[in-house]
């Protein structure tokens, strides 16, 4: 190998959600078989210019936390997934990722977690939903989903070459389909079962961050706009969500799996409000009870059952192991702090350990509904 380029990946500070970052530096791997984590340098940037600096000091560190290779600059380049730091060296308070750490750190990664992330989004021409008509209106929904044909979907080009590249790049994807509003897609990240995949959870959401930004990445070059809002176009259209499917050790586990998937529901219908308010901006606008979701305020649990907060797959259920999938998170979600969130509750850890506060509009949604 040689001099190749570097694309450093880093989250933002955007209110009320983050968004990525990215810029690029050479790498010299002249004399290398194998490039490592430790091979690429830190690096700063001005956290002035990205909603992240506090106080004086706007030079902020990126710590390169996770790897792969780059499918678009092709081979010899690397897309680097990095942390934020500040100046003293501690983790900056926009890196999420820490808080997922310290979960796992503080006994979350005994029960060895693993997550799968059903990523959907939206894609946009200008204005409107890439295939709508500039004035009003497609079709109603119904023949979209997983549909073919020219007249059916709209910007498969764009999907396949993402797929490519994301499996070029050796991220964790597993499948894709059309979704039911037309000009929507999903793509899912997580533990294949292949050998060479890392399924810690940790991994599972540098993945999909990484998944992200080469799908962003790519749609420049179709002219498309790619939004992960929850609710992008209003009325009687599905929104996007990011149906998240969790397990533990004793969750895969034959002689274990039920028990511990039953409990683990328990525990999360006592702590339904501290999940939806960590659960992606606007929340509330897609978790209606339509559109095959249960509303916000409630908390309901099933097997096969698509208008839940959390279902139990039917093969979970006939096998008696396995995971489960929280239908709650939106497509907008931070990956970090869903997983977080998750470990905390289901793996019965200490609350205090969970200090992440976003400014999420459904926080004071919720706070009415109580009072
Ligand atoms: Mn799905
Ligand atoms: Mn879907
Ligand atoms: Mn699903």
């Amino acid at each position: 190998m040689s001099i190749g380029m570097a694309e450093y990946i880093w989250m933002d500070g955007n209110v009320p959600t983050q968004q990525l970052r990215s810029k690029a530096r050479i790498i010299n791997s002249a004399g290398k078989d194998t490039i490592e984590l430790k091979d690429f340098p830190e690096w700063s940037f001005d956290g002035s210019s990205t909603n992240q600096s506090e106080g004086g000091s706007s030079d902020l560190i990126l710590k390169p936390v996770n790897f792969c290779s780059d499918p678009v600059r092709g081979p010899g380049n690397f897309l680097v997934m990095c942390e934020v730091f500040n100046e003293k060296g501690e983790p900056h308070v926009t890196n999420t990722r820490a808080q997922l750490r310290k979960v796992l750190d503080a006994g979350g990664a005994a029960h060895e977690p693993w997550a799968g992330f059903e990523q959907e989004y939206t894609l946009f021409s200008g204005r409107v939903p890439l295939g709508w008509p500039d004035k009003g209106y497609p079709a109603p929904q119904g023949p979209f989903y997983c549909g073919v044909g020219q007249d059916q979907v709209f910007g498969r080009e764009l999907i396949e070459e993402h797929l490519e590249a994301c499996l070029e790049a050796g991220l964790m994807f597993y499948g894709m389909n059309a979704e039911v509003m037309p000009g929507q897609w999903e793509f899912q990240i997580g533990y294949r079962g292949v050998e060479q995949d890392n399924p810690d959870i940790l991994n599972c959401a540098d993945h999909l961050w990484l998944a992200r930004w080469l799908l962003y990445r790519i749609a420049e070059d179709y002219g498309i706009t790619v939004t992960l809002d929850n609710k992008p176009v209003k009325g009687d259209w599905n929104g996007a969500g990011c149906h998240t499917n969790f397990s533990t050790k004793a969750m895969r586990d034959a002689k274990t799996g039920m028990k511990t998937i039953e409990r683990a529901i328990e525990a999360l219908r006592k702590r339904h409000d501290q999940h939806v308010v960590v659960y992606g901006d606007g929340l509330e606008l897609r978790l209606t009870g339509l559109h095959e979701t249960c509303r916000i305020d409630e908390f309901r649990s099933g097997v096969a059952d698509r208008g839940a907060s959390v279902r139990i797959p039917q093969q979970v259920q006939l096998t008696g192991h396995g995971y489960l999938e929280d239908r709650r998170p939106g497509a907008n979600i931070d990956p970090y702090i869903v997983s977080a969130r998750l470990v905390t509750t289901i793996c019965e850890l200490d609350e205090s350990l969970f200090t992440h506060k976003p400014a999420y509009k459904q926080m004071s949604l919720l706070v009415e509904h109580k009072s």
